[in-house]
């Protein structure tokens, strides 16, 4: 077993790799006035631009895992390290000091939602054709779960399933389905059975997305961009070693990638806040009470936000399968977003709706209309609220 390094000396390791490979970022301290004029929170990209991104990150991760820098946290096995999930945010912090490509929703879906799900349901041949080349984004993985009659609601999937010999045919519509245009595979959630419990009818696949029979129409954002998208399945063959988990298990293997998606969704606020508390540093002190009192609350529910991250990271190491408490720690990112949001209103006014060509100003507009997104994808903030009222709090189930 390789002894776990002190967070001191493997902050120094990472940095010293970095350096190696990277070139520092001008503007690590989020000094008002420098670097690119863009805070979107989701992406705003052609499709020649999601591929030609998607394809430098791709480059990168594999760089990283190669090198023992990315999976920290899996076994050696998975070509990781084994260490804490603790050190994972520690390399990150050092990774935004230089200037790396950003990681894009499909990469996170890839590495952090299916691989783990894959590990815990995947047969052994499934994890040995996939978790690797997962974790080192040979192959990327999209999540085929939302339909237009199943959201929040999803037990009530309606994209059937039925076994033809030693495949399965998959026949129905997903729809919100982040990065399927670039994506090589999609773990999608289908209903192998028509009668009897909803839940215990549901079964998931690993869905070759070249297959014939499936169609990826992108559906254009509020932000512009269009990198989520409906995706059509018709009379797709699926062989039977590309069902994940048991037949009739479906709702446990998507309850494994929806909780893996809630823990990686709980520190997505955190760069808006430094950057938000660098404008309002920039704008001097001649605020209004309003925008202080705005500004003081980010810094407040940004604080709590990153103590609640480190708390679950803690439970995490201890038990490691997220629970519930991952709806605390969304909902809390969520919750700094929007009052992100706020601040904005309070500190820029009239030049967050008119583009007055002032860096740092309009450029926080594509921010704000990306928010409701954030506040609805991996389960919306309403359904947060009643998962921490069911299953932390244990309040009565709210009538169906
Ligand atoms: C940016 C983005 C990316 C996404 N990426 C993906 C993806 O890659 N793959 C995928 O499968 N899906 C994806 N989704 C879809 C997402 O998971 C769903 O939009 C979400 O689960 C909500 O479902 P819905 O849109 O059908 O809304 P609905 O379920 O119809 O909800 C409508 C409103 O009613 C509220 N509501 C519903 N039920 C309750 C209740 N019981 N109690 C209180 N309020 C309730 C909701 O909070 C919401 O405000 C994405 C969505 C967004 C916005």
């Amino acid at each position: 077993v390789t002894p776990i390094p002190a967070p001191d000396d493997f902050r120094e390791q990472a940095r010293a790799w970095l350096s190696s490979v990277a070139t520092p970022r001008a503007n690590a301290s989020a000094v008002w006035g420098t670097g690119p004029d863009r805070f979107a929170i989701l992406d705003t990209l052609s499709h020649d631009q999601e591929l030609e991104l998607v394809g430098r990150v791709s480059e990168w991760e594999r760089l990283r895992y190669d090198a023992g820098w990315g999976a920290l946290d899996w076994p050696t096995e998975w070509g990781g390290r084994g260490l804490p999930s603790g050190y994972e945010a520690l390399y990150r912090a050092e990774e935004q000091r230089f200037d790396t490509p950003r990681r894009n929703e499909l990469v996170y879906v890839t590495q952090q939602l299916v691989a783990p799900t894959i590990r815990q349901w995947g047969t052994s041949g499934q994890q040995q054709r996939f978790i690797r080349s997962l974790l080192r984004t040979d192959v990327l993985c999209c999540q085929l779960f939302s339909e237009p009659g199943a959201g929040s609601d999803l037990a009530s999937v309606s994209t059937r399933a039925e076994r033809d010999g030693d495949a399965w045919v998959l026949t129905g519509q997903k729809v919100w389905t982040s990065g399927a245009r670039v994506a090589d595979f999609g773990e999608a959630l289908c209903r192998t059975e028509a009668h009897g419990e909803r839940h215990a009818g549901l079964t998931a696949f690993i869905v070759p997305l070249d297959t014939p029979g499936v169609t990826v129409r992108p559906i254009r954002q509020i932000t512009g961009g269009a990198t989520f998208n409906e995706v059509f399945l018709d009379e797709v063959r699926v062989p039977d070693d590309l069902r994940l988990g048991p037949i009739g298990t479906g709702w446990k293997v998507a309850l494994t990638t929806l909780a893996a998606e809630r823990v990686t969704s709980m520190r997505v606020a955190f760069d808006h806040a430094d950057r938000l508390l660098a404008l309002a540093r920039h704008l001097g002190c001649g605020l209004s009470p309003v925008a202080r009192d705005a500004v003081a609350d980010v810094w407040v529910h940004e604080r709590v936000q990153s103590m609640n991250v480190a708390r679950i990271v803690a439970q995490l190491e201890r038990d490691r399968a997220p629970g519930p408490e991952g709806s605390i720690g969304k909902l809390a990112a969520t919750e700094t977003m929007r009052r992100i949001s706020a601040a904005l209103g309070a500190l820029l006014g009239p030049k967050l709706t008119a583009d007055s060509g002032e860096w740092g100003t309009y450029a926080w507009a594509e921010y704000v209309v990306g928010i409701p997104g954030l506040r609805i994808a991996g389960g919306s903030d309403e359904i947060q609220r009643n998962i921490i009222a069911e299953r932390v709090l244990g309040l009565p189930r709210s009538p169906a």
